[in-house]
């Protein structure tokens, strides 16, 4: 049974959208894209509308939409027994050839399982035949360490998608043609011949008697390490937002990509090292996206891992104003805020900027390889502030590896030395100023120097968190904003596990989201992966990807930063 209503509501959401495609089926690769959380999240994702368009650019294939369900429409899913359709055309799921999960975020692993749940589709591949959609995932969380969700997929894209998808969909098309006749088992054998396409089922995953990961290997014929795949030139692939509609974050605005990677190499930092090396579009092609972004928007946002290292950034910015066009920045490096720079967003009204000092003290900025002084800092506000940018955001993290109490206060006193630099900027006392402090915890990363740390334990993160939050109460103009420290855990247990956290994440599917009952359930120790400081030659779930810089290397970074904090290892 389909409910109606859900159809109509999927027609309501077409008709407020531009730029969505519909085509017909007959003969074509269908391939639906899943977005594992809200519509309103996923559309304002470049990454996820870019797949969409590169599918649907080849004429073979149909590329429709799906994405995690509103609470309400979840529930009348279930009530309804109607199995998950696709946006553009309403057709089922389980009728495409292929299911495939954009996933940006860990936490998000939970809602695949409940997409494939709502699909009808069983979640652990070895349960299904070729008679399902093949279901695959890229994106960022899964080429950090796909592990923990490698029994629900046949395969992963490791990798940025625009360099894989040409040689993904020409094995597709020699192989799904006799996909009935073929085992599945055949398909996945040929896909997984390609460099940056992960097989889980290839590799073998043995473990030492004290839990830990003993030896991946592979089949014969794979190899031991997959290599995350990158693109040379960015130019080549314009990047640009394709879906318009104004249920998004990012409403009246095209998103803009201008560059990937970061030169600086921050030791916590996942987008350094995975999207490594840094790679800026040039300014004639980013001038050339953003004119055509504003035939659909007013706005641009500029994106990117490092926006504010773009070497032509002023310029670029000057081209849009020129075009009448608004901009918008995502956040900008401490020693990027120029007078010139910031005049030219406040002229393309952009209303709120953020920096990231990300810790409070000094001797902590420098162990993060972010070693801002106060003064520098204090002068960025000053510049924003002087220039008429008055609603500032800073990004700070606690839980580092070597924090203390003090260091957390050290926040709270920064915070209100910037509070002071933007009262004594101001021009005139009676502009309205606003200083937002986002505050979370640190994860240490796969694929980062810090990979070897553990999370900082819960209660200690609380309390810091407290404390920071008791010092801002009362401050006018001031307010912090922080994810729960839980999260941070399951984000931890998420980035960080083996094969073996699958099974936690099929028992909170069972148990409707609970975490504490799914941990109590299942005889897996959480803390293992999230707590325990990992030995030097420990061997990571993640280390059978090649993610472009040696594991020695790693080391070496982690080893200076706790050398520089004092931590004997
Ligand atoms: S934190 Fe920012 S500046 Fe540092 S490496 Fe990451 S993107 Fe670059």
């Amino acid at each position: 049974m389909t409910s109606w209503k859900l159809i109509q509501k999927a027609k309501g959401i077409l008709e407020k959208e531009r730029g969505a495609v519909q085509k017909p089926w007959g003969g074509k690769i269908t391939v639906c894209l899943l977005y594992p959380n809200a519509y309103h999240v996923g559309m304002s994702n470049l990454g996820f509308q870019i797949l969409y368009r590169i599918l649907n650019a080849a004429d073979d294939v149909v590329c429709e939409r799906a994405f995690l369900p509103e609470p309400e429409d979840l529930q009348e899913y279930r009530n309804t027994q109607t199995p998950l359709f696709s946006l553009e055309s309403q057709k089922l799921l389980s009728s495409f050839d292929i299911l495939a999960f954009s996933i940006s975020f860990e936490n998000d692993f939970l809602n695949v399982l409940t997409l494939l749940e709502l699909a009808h589709i069983p979640p652990e591949s070895c349960l299904r035949d070729g008679r399902y959609p093949l279901v695959i995932a890229g994106g960022v969380a899964v080429f950090l360490n796909p592990e923990p969700v490698s029994e629900f997929f046949d395969l992963f894209v490791l990798g940025e998608a625009e360099e894989v998808i040409g040689q993904f969909l020409a094995a597709v098309r020699q192989t799904l043609s006799d996909k009935k006749k073929k085992e599945k088992d055949d398909l996945l054998r040929t896909l997984g011949g390609l460099e940056g396409i992960y097989v889980p089922k290839f590799y073998r995953v043995t473990y030492a008697e004290d839990g830990k990961i003993e030896a991946m290997d592979p089949e014969p014929g794979f190899p031991r390490k997959v290599k995350r795949r990158w693109v040379s030139k960015l130019d080549q692939f314009p990047t640009q937002s394709v879906l318009f509609t104004p249920d998004t974050e990012f409403k009246e605005m095209a998103l803009v990509e201008v560059n990937r990677g970061c030169p600086r190499g921050c030791r916590f930092c996942a987008a350094c090292f995975v999207y490594h090396p840094f790679r800026n579009r040039s300014l004639s092609s980013l001038e050339s996206i953003s004119k055509e972004a504003l035939l659909n928007e007013h706005r641009i946002g500029l994106t990117g891992t490092a926006v504010s290292d773009h070497p032509k950034l002023l310029p670029l910015c000057q081209t849009i104003l020129s075009q009448r066009g608004g901009i918008s920045l995502s956040s900008l490096r401490v020693d990027a805020v120029t007078p010139s720079l910031i005049q030219c967003l406040r002229e393309g009204e952009d209303r709120t900027v953020a920096i990231a000092p990300e810790a409070g003290s000094e001797r902590l900025r420098k162990m993060l390889k972010k070693g801002y002084s106060e003064e520098e800092i204090l002068k960025s506000i000053n510049i924003l502030v002087e220039n008429g940018l008055s609603q500032i955001k800073c990004y700070f993290l606690i839980g580092l590896p070597s924090e203390t109490d003090e260091d957390a206060k050290e926040i709270l006193l920064l915070a209100k030395r910037i509070r002071h630099q933007i009262l004594s900027s101001q021009k005139s006392r009676e502009r309205r100023w606003r200083l937002v402090l986002s505050v979370n915890p640190f994860i240490p990363k796969p694929a980062t120097p810090f990979q070897w740390a553990p999370l900082e334990e819960i209660g200690s993160l609380k309390r810091k968190l407290k404390m920071i939050q008791r010092g801002v109460q009362g401050e006018r103009g001031m307010e912090i904003i922080h994810d729960l420290p839980k999260w941070a855990y399951v984000q931890a247990l998420l980035s960080r596990g083996d094969r073996r956290v699958g099974k936690i994440l099929m028992a909170t599917q069972r148990s409707q989201g609970n975490w504490s009952q799914a941990l109590r359930e299942t005889s897996i120790n959480a803390d293992f992966y999230v707590h325990r400081k990992r030995d030097l030659d420990e061997v990571f779930p993640w280390d059978f990807i090649d993610h472009g810089i040696s594991k020695e290397q790693l080391k070496e970074e982690y080893l200076g930063a706790m050398k520089e904090a004092g931590v004997e290892i």
